[in-house]
């Protein structure tokens, strides 16, 4: 884990505690137990990150003579990992652009805006800093309303929006109607996740690249399982192609293409989050210039309150803990669902998208407690979400 050394008296010649990787620099850091420099540091993460965007770029490659440029899609919440991700791959891009080399990579970076009636103005003053650290970059604002419609998504299956409504007014109100905040939260992140992917492949992006670091993939996994979405786990965990359904109700208006499929990838996966926290730091200018502090943007009528506790929340605060003391248990939190296979299966949930597992639903029924009652026609959901949308 990285903690900081107090620096060492600048006087005397010899190091007093040389960088363990290039014994050239004074170590001003701990670097998962080694004492490292801060260049050696920054270097290790950018590593781990454009050695994995290196990989993906061999699995998207167009057939030979071709090479079309990649292009792929970013979700930006603006919090530390995905600044983080963002910043990485500008600097690996700026790299080969100031080599006279093509861009490796075209980005298209997504802000999904979830305060669903005002304009938010901490979100808009965020992205001022955004754009004017990045000038060469394109940021877009997607509203949360832009979900409403998406065919990757079983409408059927969740509270009816009124028609009458606004957009805004409709999705306030299928939120209001959701059973619990824990349910609140896995909603608005599942609508996120069905944006970016439903805007990535409109355009024909060929993967969506999210910021979760090894610690958030440890959360998800908690949270996922305590929500009875175990069996998903690989699918949502893991990096890879993953099936996208189409739940359109007119066929006619349907792809052509039924079985879309889109690759969702998590290059900082490697990393813990008290790493990319020392990260952002050390940038020049550091990053935490532009990062906004934690619940100031989308304050402005958020769907989700930020007051209750989530379940989301509960492990968010476990996992800090653990984090600093015992950094291999996060580890092998997402090691162990990386060995899963991800089962294939005819039917797909309809809201989170994952496959649904007939036995195993009804067994996550048996020793989590009550059926929930579901309603009888709608569509099928796996055990997660109908309770996240019936109670
Ligand atoms: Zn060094
Ligand atoms: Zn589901």
């Amino acid at each position: 884990m990285v903690t900081k050394i107090e620096a060492g008296s600048q006087d005397s010649q010899p190091l007093q505690r040389p960088c363990k990787k290039c014994n050239n620099q004074e170590a001003t850091l701990t670097s998962r137990t080694e004492p490292v420099c801060k260049d050696c540091f920054t270097q290790y993460i950018y590593l781990k990150c454009v050695r994995h965007i290196g990989l993906l770029g061999k699995e998207t490659q167009g057939p030979y003579g071709s090479q079309p440029t990649r292009r792929y899609l970013l979700g930006l919440s603006l919090g530390t990992s995905s600044t983080i991700l963002l910043h990485i791959l500008n600097s690996y891009v700026e790299a080969a652009l100031s080599k006279g080399r093509k861009s490796p990579l075209d980005l298209d970076i997504i802000v999904v805006d979830t305060s669903v009636s005002e304009q938010d103005e901490a979100l808009q003053a965020t992205l001022d800093a955004y754009r004017q650290r990045y000038p060469r970059l394109t940021f877009e604002v997607l509203p949360l309303t832009s979900v409403l419609g998406i065919s990757s998504i079983d409408w059927t299956a969740l509270p009816s929006l009124k028609q009458d409504q606004s957009p805004a007014q409709q999705l306030a109100d299928l939120f209001e109607r959701l059973p619990s905040t824990t349910s609140r939260a896995d909603i608005l992140r599942l609508f996120i996740r069905h944006i970016l992917i439903h805007t990535a492949l409109s355009r024909s992006c060929q993967a969506v690249l999210l910021g979760h670091s090894t610690t958030a993939l440890a959360e998800l996994t908690l949270a996922e399982t305590a929500k009875g979405r175990g069996f998903s786990l690989p699918w949502q965990i893991n990096d890879g192609v993953l099936p996208i359904e189409d739940f359109s109700p007119d066929p006619d208006n349907a792809p052509a293409d039924k079985k879309r499929t889109i690759r969702v990838h998590h290059p900082l996966r490697e990393l813990f989050r008290q790493e990319l926290v020392t990260y952002t730091t050390l940038t020049e200018p550091p990053l935490t210039d532009i990062i906004p502090a934690e619940d100031v943007v989308n304050k402005a009528s958020p769907v989700v309150s930020h007051r209750d506790l989530s379940i989301e929340e509960v492990v968010l605060r476990y996992f800090a803990d653990v984090e600093v003391n015992y950094p291999s248990i996060v580890a092998n939190v997402v090691k162990t669902t990386a060995k899963l296979d991800r089962l294939d299966a005819e039917e797909r949930c309809g809201v989170c998208g994952m496959t649904l597992d007939e036995l195993g639903d009804e067994r996550w029924k048996g020793e989590i407690g009550d059926s929930g009652g579901g309603e009888e026609g709608a569509g099928s959901l796996c055990y997660g979400c109908e309770r996240s949308v019936r109670g």
